[in-house]
């Protein structure tokens, strides 16, 4: 059968509707460098990158070689029966890629959730401590204790609740989600956030009982805030002073999203345990933690692995991305689009016909996003729809038509994001939204 008769409604039918997707009417079939192609012959422009996971594009040649090769010599060398050469490789590859040296013990899992929920065993098995503090707004995954540990939106647990206790949400420096101005300075946001975390040691649970403070050094799912570097140092302090091991989650701001390899070397804070995924094999599912080896050595043999764990075609294009990396100057490149996307971006937010609708422009590198004024006031929302929406993230355009100003009324202009987001999808390109603020 050809791929052009497959049928959206037998897929809707037969797969589970608990997949939400951006577009429900579309079958992707092929993909080359930023582009997609669907079975109905359409070609999108794909700003979504499989969810911050083809750091070089879809369909790189250095990735088809080198699992091409891998799958001649090797596809499943399992991890619990031998070393793996891939595997092996992968390390000695990775290793001076870290942003410290004391980060040298590495696990191979197969998804970011698996990398973070083994990051949470490892740390309590070095102190057994009972607690599990993570951001509010964060995104950890959707297994059973990381979507206990997710907090950016509740349908990751919907129909179930929280699936695990011990887990201590504490808010993050970000404007909205703290109700203060999208100009607060990022050190009155960091005092607050750091008065909210002394707040539940006093209250929830004693500093001393926690094991691990989990963070993703840019929220992403929960907004794409980028924390400042003084709330890591913060938390760095923090954790020495109780005996608290710090995690980032890097899954998705790791491999080069923000102009760096790792989110944490803009603030040198160095974390106990770093979470990697999504970008380290650019599609293959492979994710990864890595340790400083004193909270690696005590894991007893036998307690860590999995059938697919690092498996050996994950592993080998991997190891081939990090040589693009360096042979193609990837981390220039990201920082050169970053300033082109960011030019376009601030001229919306300043330019008269779009300033009202944009509350903030943010982010690093690449892993860039725009957030929308809840309240558009005094606009009609019907403007809003038709016109400006559209030109909003359109690059180097205005808005189709100008907003009509003169209504008294003050309007709740809901569901910004996800219009404009539609608007992209007509328009042939795919993005997506995060967070609760005005999606
Ligand atoms: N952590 C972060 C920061 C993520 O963005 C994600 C995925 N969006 C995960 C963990 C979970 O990764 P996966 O979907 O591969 O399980």
């Amino acid at each position: 059968k050809p791929a052009s008769e497959l049928s959206t409604e037998f897929a809707n039918k037969h797969i589970t509707p608990g997949i939400g997707r951006v577009a429900s009417d579309l079958i992707i079939e092929r993909g080359k460098g930023s582009w997609v192609w669907t079975t109905d012959g359409r070609k999108w422009l794909d700003f979504t990158s499989g969810i911050g996971v083809t750091c070089l594009g879809h369909a790189h040649p250095a990735i088809t070689a080198a699992v091409t090769a891998q799958l001649e010599k090797i596809v499943h060398s399992q991890v619990n029966i031998a070393h793996s050469e891939a595997y092996v490789r992968l390390v000695e590859r990775l290793l001076p890629l870290m942003p410290d040296p004391s980060l040298d013990t590495f696990f191979f899992t197969n998804s970011g959730s698996e990398a973070v929920e083994n990051a949470v065993k490892v740390a309590k098995n070095y102190n057994n401590r009972r607690g599990i503090v993570v951001m509010q707004g964060s995104y950890h995954g959707r297994t059973y204790a990381t979507s206990a540990m997710t907090t950016s939106k509740t349908v990751y647990s919907a129909g179930f609740g929280t699936s695990i206790a011990g887990i201590y949400p504490t808010p993050f420096p970000y404007a909205s989600q703290l109700h203060m101005p999208a100009d607060t300075s990022t050190e009155d946001l960091t005092k607050l956030a750091l008065s909210h975390l002394s707040l539940l040691f006093k209250q929830q649970i004693p500093a001393h009982e926690v094991s691990c403070i989990v963070v993703e050094p840019v929220l992403g799912e929960g907004g794409y805030v980028p924390a400042p570097a003084e709330f890591l140092k913060a938390l760095r302090d923090v954790c020495d002073k109780e005996g608290i091991l710090l995690v980032f989650d890097e899954v998705q701001c790791g491999f080069g999203r923000t102009g760096k390899m790792f989110y944490s070397e803009y603030s040198g804070v160095v974390p106990d345990i770093q979470i990697m995924a999504k970008g380290i094999a650019g599609g293959m599912p492979l994710s990864a933690i890595v340790a400083k080896n004193e909270f690696m050595k005590n894991q007893k043999p036998g307690s860590m692995g999995g059938t697919y764990s690092g498996n050996a075609l994950a592993c080998a294009a991997s190891a081939a991305i990090m040589d693009v990396f360096e042979q193609e100057k990837i981390l220039d490149n990201v920082n050169a689009r970053s300033a082109q996307l960011f030019e376009t971006l601030h001229a919306l937010r300043d330019g008269e016909e779009t300033k009202h609708l944009i509350k903030d422009v943010r982010g690093k590198g690449l892993m860039v996003g725009l957030e929308f004024e809840p309240f558009v006031e005094p606009i009609t929302a019907s403007s809003i729809i038709s016109g400006s929406a559209s030109g909003a993230i359109k690059p180097g355009a205005g808005p189709s038509s100008a907003p009509q100003h003169g209504t008294a009324e003050k309007k709740r202009v809901k569901d910004i994001g996800s219009r404009v987001a539609k608007k992209c999808l007509e328009k042939g390109m795919l993005i997506l939204t995060t967070s609760v603020f005005d999606v």
